[in-house]
């Protein structure tokens, strides 16, 4: 039996999507193999893989000027890729430290090029991030690097700084939770086991004039530029993981678009919030203005009852709920294809537990 799954990622897929590819498992469309055993060059899967493109640009308004990628490697990978492409010319780059994520962004372009953290909030163990308003860019960096939504301290940024410089965003964990404005930045990428697909796929997400200007002296596996002319398949891309976003994509757009999950999302987020800040048994400490949408953290009263309480909530069939080591307490990452009554679920077993233990 499927259960309330609030792992942070690898996440819970929409139970439609599933079942939709179960029943095309062992055949696609009339081909006489799984959309696994096809070439990624044959007609059909490249139909397969041009109306996920299509979806997506639509799903997210983005403007003709960009392309959209479907890369291997991870959000990890443009750790890098991000600092070889664009690090060549002043060999400079500003990152905002707002997060685990962000310092592991920040410690791989530091072998690459020079990385001036222009804001931080480590001082703090994350517990807000930095406002973009004091953000000062410096005048050699190449870009501005942030992450809007760091999922293991459940911290985001809601609104992108306007600022003129290349602006580069790190969405693994918020893409597709709400309508964004992608003229906003240069470049934007995510990990698809969020919000997006199964593993193993990156979205990116890129300005054309932008991606010209990066180095051309690079290996072609790195090189934004490489992929975008070979329509993600420099190399064979991960033909499952992109034929599954496809359906998650079909899936945003037949169930109202981000516009209904932003309503959705922010509804769930809101009640669990109002839940936590109304109990004296349970607390979350990230400042109001930064707390994020999709993965809420808190934490018990008495973390001796951490054990208890995680072993309860899976007798319950809720499920990875147990917040990232570097943080403690708990972690509830509430993604769109977490339906409104997993999170009502959620509450209801956290006030019992409360009124035994509490
Ligand atoms: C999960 C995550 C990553 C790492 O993603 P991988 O695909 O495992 O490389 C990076 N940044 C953010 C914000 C994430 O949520």
């Amino acid at each position: 039996m499927r259960k309330w799954n609030f792992c942070a990622g690898p996440a819970v897929l929409p139970e439609d999507v599933l079942k939709e590819v179960k029943s095309e498992f062992l055949e696609f469309n009339n081909s006489g193999t799984s959309i696994m055993e096809m070439s990624h060059r044959s007609e059909i899967y490249t139909s397969v893989a041009i109306e996920a493109k299509k979806d997506l640009i639509e799903i997210l308004n983005i403007p003709k000027n960009y392309d959209v990628l479907f890369l291997q490697g991870g959000a990890t990978h443009q750790f890098s890729m991000v600092p070889y492409n664009f690090g060549h010319n002043t060999k400079e780059a500003d990152y905002v430290l707002s997060g685990s994520w962000s310092k592991k962004a920040i410690s791989e372009a530091s072998k690459i090029i020079k990385v001036n953290t222009i804001a931080s909030s480590e001082g703090k163990n994350f517990t807000y991030a930095p406002d973009p308003n004091d953000w000062k860019v410096s005048e050699k960096s190449a870009y501005l690097h942030f992450c809007p939504n760091e999922t293991i301290q459940g911290v985001a940024i809601h609104e992108p700084p306007i600022i003129d410089k290349p602006l580069i965003s790190d969405a693994s964990s918020v893409i597709l939770s709400e309508p964004l404005d992608v003229s906003k930045f240069s470049l934007i990428y995510a990990g698809a086991q969020k919000n997006i697909g199964p593993s193993g796929l990156t979205i990116v997400i890129i300005d054309r004039e932008f991606m010209e200007y990066g180095d051309q002296n690079i290996p072609n596996i790195l090189k934004y530029s490489e992929h975008s002319n070979s329509d993600s398949m420099l190399n064979t891309p991960p033909t499952f993981a992109w034929y599954m976003a496809g359906k998650v994509f079909k899936w945003i757009k037949d169930s109202g678009g981000l516009d209904y999950f932003s309503i959705q999302n922010n509804k769930k987020a809101s009640e669990l919030y109002k839940f936590i800040d109304e109990s004296s048994f349970y607390s979350n400490n990230i400042d109001i203005k930064n707390r994020s949408i999709m993965n809420v953290t808190f934490f018990l009263a008495n973390d001796d009852l951490d054990k208890t309480f995680l072993s309860n909530a899976e007798e319950n069939g809720l499920l990875n709920l147990k917040g990232h080591r570097s943080v403690g307490g708990m972690r509830a990452s509430i993604y769109n294809a977490m339906p409104f009554e997993g999170v009502e679920e959620l509450i209801k077993f956290m006030e019992y537990f409360e009124s035994k233990y509490g």
